[in-house]
């Protein structure tokens, strides 16, 4: 059986050259001019986000830093800077919060509200969007982009929001869905890609309009279930729901927490091997305290490079390898992992363990790339550990005491950011290793602070 038409009212919010436009709204100096920001400054690094004007003149997220240099000479390149976008984004979201209890944060740049209830319908919905709009730009930053799209669905309103970029607010409904749908190319929604035209124009299926009016059953025997979705979609109907956090499952335990890092020579050079694996490690280690987990076991792994090989460089691709053979080569693949017999969540037993493990299985050769992995989780028993001090033995004592430390550190972290207190041994590595970010993860953006 169908469903019937959707009669909701959804909206969906997409902050436009995202990183960018915050990029620029921290520098003025950067404000109106073509930038690119890349995972990493080096010719291989990847543009994650390109400005407004960088897009305009053809920079495209993807190209390394050297395809982007070639086609916007001009352009200027900054490193990305995740705590300052998730910073960003929590004051954003916080005031689409204010809108109403239903806000699904999709992305780092992106959310959907459902407004059902509490705007009378999509032009009382619209003024009040338009109102977040000037706010995020008189509260958060003026050099911020957003456009907005409102519809009966998700698929609508996102398909809305797209429709006019940088600074649209586009509402579809009943009356308008044919006009916008026949302005659209079929690439141009979300969920059909290159492959899934390739299908539909096969099938005789040449624009959305067509799809919208293509008898589902015929769909659903050549798409099966996707068909059915996709009919449903273009139609109107609603076969998704806002997933507000409050409402979401929680997702299960993960299996295993751990950080890998492609090593680059100057850490070899400067003999902070050693300290990048303890950064890796804390960083899992942290994770995994968060989610509320101890460890029964960790392993690390490392690539060690014998004499006469190359580094390969971080994004080097096997065609950008150097055609001149430096000699015989050799990259050796090494891993060694330890079972605890109590299970443990402190740095100082993580960290400890990690190092004595590397220390096995490398022998001071310079190395390309460093993991961590910590897996065999448990949950903490509820049984209170007694913090006796018995002569001879670690006891409770000691174990008491390292959690309660770790525990503290990790709220000075919280509230100081990671470099605020650290081990020792990691000093001077602050830029190896990097926080990274990733597009569809919002982990880290909390409005409770705001
Ligand atoms: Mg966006």
């Amino acid at each position: 059986m169908l469903p019937p038409p959707s009669n909701k009212l959804i909206a969906h919010l997409d902050m436009n050259s995202y990183f960018a436009s915050v990029e620029q709204q921290a520098n003025p100096f950067l404000r109106g001019k073509p930038i690119g920001v890349c995972a990493y400054l080096h010719k291989n690094g990847c543009v994650i986000a390109a400005s407004i004007e960088a897009k305009r003149l053809g920079m495209k997220v993807g190209m390394t830093v050297t395809e982007a240099k070639c086609k916007v000479p001009s352009a200027e390149f900054v490193e990305n800077d995740p705590p300052k976008y998730r910073a960003v984004t929590s004051r954003v979201f916080s005031i689409l919060h204010e809108l109403t209890d239903c806000v699904e944060h999709y992305s780092i740049d992106e959310a959907f509200l459902d407004l059902t209830g509490w705007y009378r319908d999509a032009a009382e919905a619209a003024w009040a969007l338009a109102r977040v709009r000037r706010r995020i730009k008189s509260e958060v930053g003026e050099w911020l982009r957003c456009s907005i799209g409102i519809a009966p669905t998700r698929f609508l309103a996102k398909t809305a929001s797209d429709f006019e970029k940088p600074e649209g607010l586009t509402v579809i409904d009943r009356d308008n869905l044919d006009e916008i749908l026949s302005q659209l190319d079929l690439e141009d929604v979300c969920g059909i890609g290159p492959r899934i035209r390739q299908r539909l124009e096969r099938a005789g299926i040449m624009t959305l309009m067509e799809l919208k009016l293509y008898p589902v059953a015929n769909l659903i025997r050549l798409f099966g279930k996707y068909g059915f979705y996709l009919w449903c979609k273009v139609n109107g109907m609603e076969c998704e729901k806002v997933l507000s956090p409050q409402y979401l499952v929680r997702s299960p335990q993960p299996k295993s927490i751990g950080h890998s890092y492609c090593v680059p020579e100057r850490v070899n050079r400067d003999g902070k091997v050693v300290a990048v694996l303890t950064r890796l490690t804390e960083r899992a280690g942290r994770r995994m305290r968060r989610e509320g987990l101890l460890a029964g076991r960790v392993s690390v792994a490392v690539n060690v490079l014998r004499p006469g090989s190359y580094v390969l460089g971080q994004g080097m691709r096997p065609s950008m390898r150097p055609t001149q053979d430096p000699g015989p080569r050799t990259q050796d693949f090494y891993s060694d992992f330890l079972h605890f017999s109590e299970p443990a969540s402190d740095s100082f037993t993580l960290v400890g363990t990690a190092c004595s493990l590397l220390q096995k299985i490398w022998h001071g050769e310079r190395v390309n790339f460093l993991a961590v992995t910590l897996s065999d989780f448990s949950t903490p028993s509820l049984q209170k550990i007694l913090p006796l001090k018995i002569r001879g033995t670690e006891g409770g004592y000691e174990i008491n005491r390292r959690r309660l430390i770790s525990d503290a550190v990790d709220l000075v972290r919280d509230r100081y950011g990671d470099e605020a207190i650290m081990f020792g041994s990691m000093m001077g590595i602050s830029h190896e290793a990097p926080d990274r970010i990733g597009f569809r993860k919002t982990d880290g953006v909390d409005i409770s602070k705001i």
